[in-house]
Formats: structure tokens, C-alpha cells, sequence
């Protein structure tokens, strides 16, 4: 039996184990499963932030952070001394 490797795919294999539309996912995005990465996860915007998005596009701590504040999450650790 020849079938798609992918689960829940049961497509006739073309090449490395998988379907057509697998194998052309896996050559172009280095993922068969791209799509559904994709729809089923959204990551925080913020740079090198990769928790589940909350609302706005932003994670839990960074959404409420921005609620709280009222500006844009600073990079944690860098207080500007700012003594005049
Ligand atoms: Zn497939
Ligand atoms: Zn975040």
C-alpha cells in the first residue's frame, strides 16, 4: 500500500513517501505539514517571542503588558536611568 506518510492523508505517494501536494510542501516550505502549523498556531509578534497569541496579535504578557502600560512592550531588563 502506497499512502501519503502524512496522517490523515491517504493519497497515492509520489516521492519520499508522500502525496503530490505533501511533497511539494515539503520542497518548498521544508514541512509537509506547513499550512496546518500555520492555522493551528499564531505566535506573539514581538521579536524572539514565541508564546501563543492572546488578542492583537500579541501574547498573553505582552498584551496585558501593553493594557497596563499603554505603550509598546519595552525589551525586560533595559531601564532608561534617566535622572534630570
Ligand atoms: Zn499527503
Ligand atoms: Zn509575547
Amino acid at each position: 500500500m502506497n499512502s501519503c506518510a502524512v496522517d490523515g492523508c491517504d493519497k497515492h505517494v509520489k516521492a519520499k513517501r508522500l502525496c503530490a501536494m505533501h511533497h511539494q510542501r515539503l520542497r518548498r516550505h521544508g514541512d509537509p505539514m506547513f499550512s496546518k502549523y500555520r492555522m493551528v498556531k499564531k505566535a506573539c509578534q514581538k521579536n524572539g517571542c514565541e508564546e501563543p497569541v492572546l488578542a492583537k496579535g500579541l501574547c498573553r504578557k505582552h498584551y496585558y503588558f501593553q493594557r497596563r502600560t499603554g505603550q509598546e512592550a519595552l525589551v525586560t531588563g533595559t531601564q532608561p536611568h534617566s535622572s534630570s
